[in-house]
């Protein structure tokens, strides 16, 4: 069902990869977003009912909205694992488009292990044992549906997890989505998940603290008609100040992302030794070509990338001095 013949048979490969191993490792990206919370937690009950260990970690913890997720309380940051006697014989990478994107967790990955990684962004580097990688899919979430399928073991638990990758993978359905999509949501919906509770829960959960870094970024924000391009910069002391984190930030780009008469929006945010760029797009502008110049990736909606040693001042600079350059009325 909405699956190509070479996509059977890299389902069905790595599902022999689950039925095989023992010991699982399941992580994403250093700050794992809904889509890669959801599939970690998805493939955490899964490979309970295989009778399999599995180990959800990753560098950073995930975003506490998803606090109402089944097995949420089960992740693990990298600094909070202590266990000696668990040696994974597998790992399954998700939304990952390369290997050093999983940070810390992937020490705890012997050479020796089966890595399979699934992921949807272009340009995925292939890093694992057993690749699925496909760039027309709204989500991870999406295409681990098929496997949870493939195996019988689709239940309501797997499913809304299933549903918050796919969910928050689309901005609520608004983009990033065709009909395999809503063909596999209404997979989803038919094991009794509550849409209207998840998106409350997922949606009306802001922390005071996303809220009140929304009102420094609004303060700030700007707008350069040249390149219909909205932006706002969070500073490190904004961040201390309030004691936000750097997922607080996903409110706020999706906040800018409204702002009428806009191709794309950008965060600046100040690191420690990085100046991080946030990059989303509106309509069919490519935001992945940018950030690619700049060393970074992602999609063409959604994409970041960092610059090291460099002032927040100069960051912008060089950034504005790109878009001079390369981004026309024509784009
Ligand atoms: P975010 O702005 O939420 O950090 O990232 C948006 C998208 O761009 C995500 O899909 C993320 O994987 C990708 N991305 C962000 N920063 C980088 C980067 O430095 N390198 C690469 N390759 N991808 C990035
Ligand atoms: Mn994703």
């Amino acid at each position: 069902m909405f699956l190509s013949d070479s996509e059977k048979k890299t389902v069905s490969k790595i599902c022999d990869a689950l039925r095989k191993n023992k010991n699982f490792i399941l992580t994403s990206h250093q700050v794992p977003d809904g889509d890669g919370l959801g599939c970690e937690l998805a493939f955490f009950w899964i490979l309970q009912r295989l009778g399999k260990k599995a180990l959800v970690i990753n560098e950073l913890l995930p975003p506490r909205v998803y606090s109402f997720l089944p097995g949420f309380s089960e992740v693990l940051p990298f600094d909070a694992y202590k266990e000696k006697e668990f040696i994974p014989d597998a790992a399954m990478v998700f939304d990952c488009s390369s290997k050093d994107r999983v940070g810390k967790p992937l020490l705890l990955i012997p050479e020796s292990a089966t890595v399979i990684n699934i992921d949807h962004h272009q340009g995925n580097s292939l890093f694992g044992d057993v690749n699925w990688v496909c760039k027309n899919r709204s989500s991870v979430g999406e295409m681990s549906f098929f496997i949870a399928n493939y195996l019988g073991l689709l239940d309501k638990r797997v499913a809304e997890c299933l549903y918050v990758s796919i969910l928050t993978d689309t901005g609520s359905f608004r983009h990033n989505f065709n009909s395999d999509t809503i063909n596999v949501v209404s997979e989803l919906l038919k094991t009794g998940i509550d849409p209207e509770n998840i998106a409350d829960n997922v949606y009306h959960n802001n922390s005071l603290q996303a809220l009140k870094l929304l009102g420094y970024a609004l303060i700030s924000l700007q707008y350069e008609p040249t390149f219909k391009v909205a932006w706002s910069v969070l500073s490190e002391q904004i961040f201390k100040k309030i004691g936000a984190t750097e997922q607080d930030i996903e409110l706020v780009i999706d906040i800018l992302r409204s702002v009428e008469k806009t191709d794309f929006v950008f965060i600046v945010k100040e690191r420690r030794d990085e100046i991080k760029f946030s990059l989303r797009s509106r309509k069919h502008f490519n935001v992945r070509k940018i950030a690619e110049n700049f060393g970074g990736g992602g999609h063409n909606s959604a994409a970041g990338f960092s610059i090291r040693n460099c002032t927040l001042e100069l960051a912008i600079e060089e950034f504005f001095r790109y878009l001079r350059k390369n981004i026309t009325d024509s784009d």
